[in-house]
C-alpha cells in the first residue's frame, strides 16, 4: 500500500455551500485513506450537519485547513486538478479520475496534488479552472452529469487508492528532470504578475483580457513548467518592467 501517495493527495472544496457535502467528502476520504482536506471560504462551517454526515471521520473534519482562497489552498502543490461535470468553452486536456490519478502517482511530482471540487449549484468558475493543469471528468450520463459533490469526491478518492494498492507505482523516485516541478503558488504569482506587466506594455486590454491571458496559462500548463523557469520568467518580466518604467520617466 502507498499510504505516502495518498497522503500527498489534497481534497480541495471551493465554496461549499452545503456543510452536509463537506461532512460526506471527509467519510469518504476516511474510508479511502485519505487526510488532506481543504475548504476554501466555506459558507457554513464548522456545522453540526457537517460533523453529523462525517460519521466517525470527525478527525479528517477536524484536521480540515479552511482558507480564503484557492490560491492558498495550492499552495506546496505541484500539480492542480479540477473537476468538472460538463464541457467549457477553452478546451484543457480532460481526463477521466483514473488517467488523472496515474498522472499524479508521476514521479514527476514530488509535493501535494490538489484535486478542486466545486459549488453544488455553479461548479467551479473559468478562472478557477485555468488554475489547474488537468480538468478531470467523471463518465456520466450526458444527459445527468452532476453527481452530488461528496459522491464525487468519493470516486476520485477510491481511484486513488486504486493506485495506492498497486505495489508497482515508484512515486518518490527521481523523475530524472534536473529541477523540481514549480510549486502551483509561484506560478499563480507568475501569472499575476505577467497580467501586470502585459497590460502595462498594451499587449492586453487589462478591462478585456481573458482570452488571451487563459490561453497564456493553458499553454503554461501544457509546459509543466520547473522552478528554474518560473524563476527565469520571473526575472524577465521585472527587466521588462524596469524598462517600462524607465521610459514613463524619459
Ligand atoms: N451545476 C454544476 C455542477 C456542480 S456539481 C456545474 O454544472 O458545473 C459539484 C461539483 O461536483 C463539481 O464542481 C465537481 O467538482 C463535482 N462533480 C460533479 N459531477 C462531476 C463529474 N461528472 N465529473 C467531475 N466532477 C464532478
Amino acid at each position: 500500500m502507498n499510504q505516502a501517495f495518498l497522503d500527498r493527495v489534497r481534497i480541495v472544496l471551493v465554496n461549499t455551500t452545503h456543510p452536509g457535502n463537506i461532512g460526506g467528502a471527509a467519510r469518504a476520504m476516511k474510508n479511502m485513506g485519505m487526510s488532506q482536506l481543504y475548504l476554501v471560504d466555506p459558507y457554513r462551517y464548522p456545522h453540526d450537519e457537517a460533523t453529523r454526515r462525517a460519521s466517525n471521520a470527525d478527525d479528517v473534519l477536524e484536521g480540515a485547513v479552511v482558507v480564503k482562497t484557492v490560491q492558498e489552498a495550492i499552495e506546496g502543490c505541484d500539480l492542480v486538478i479540477g473537476t468538472s461535470a460538463r464541457e467549457r468553452r477553452i478546451p484543457w486536456p480532460l481526463k477521466d479520475p483514473r488517467a488523472c490519478v496515474a498522472e499524479a502517482a508521476s514521479p514527476r511530482h514530488q509535493r501535494n496534488i490538489a484535486i478542486l471540487f466545486g459549488r453544488e449549484h455553479s461548479g467551479l468558475t473559468n478562472e478557477e479552472l485555468a488554475m489547474c493543469q488537468l480538468h478531470l471528468h467523471i463518465p456520466t450520463n450526458p444527459d445527468y452529469s452532476s453527481l452530488n459533490l461528496a459522491a464525487a469526491v468519493q470516486v476520485v478518492a477510491y481511484e486513488c487508492r486504486m493506485l495506492a494498492q498497486q505495489e508497482t507505482v515508484e512515486v518518490s523516485e527521481a523523475s530524472g528532470w534536473d529541477m523540481p516541478l514549480a510549486d502551483a503558488g509561484d506560478v499563480e504569482r507568475m501569472h499575476e504578475h505577467m497580467a501586470k506587466t502585459l497590460a502595462e506594455i498594451n499587449f492586453i486590454d487589462p478591462a478585456n483580457p481573458k482570452q488571451a491571458l487563459t490561453r497564456l496559462r493553458r499553454m503554461f500548463s501544457r509546459i509543466r513548467l520547473d522552478e528554474m523557469e518560473v524563476s527565469i520568467l520571473r526575472g524577465m518580466l521585472n527587466r521588462i518592467d524596469k524598462a517600462v518604467a524607465r521610459n514613463k520617466a524619459d
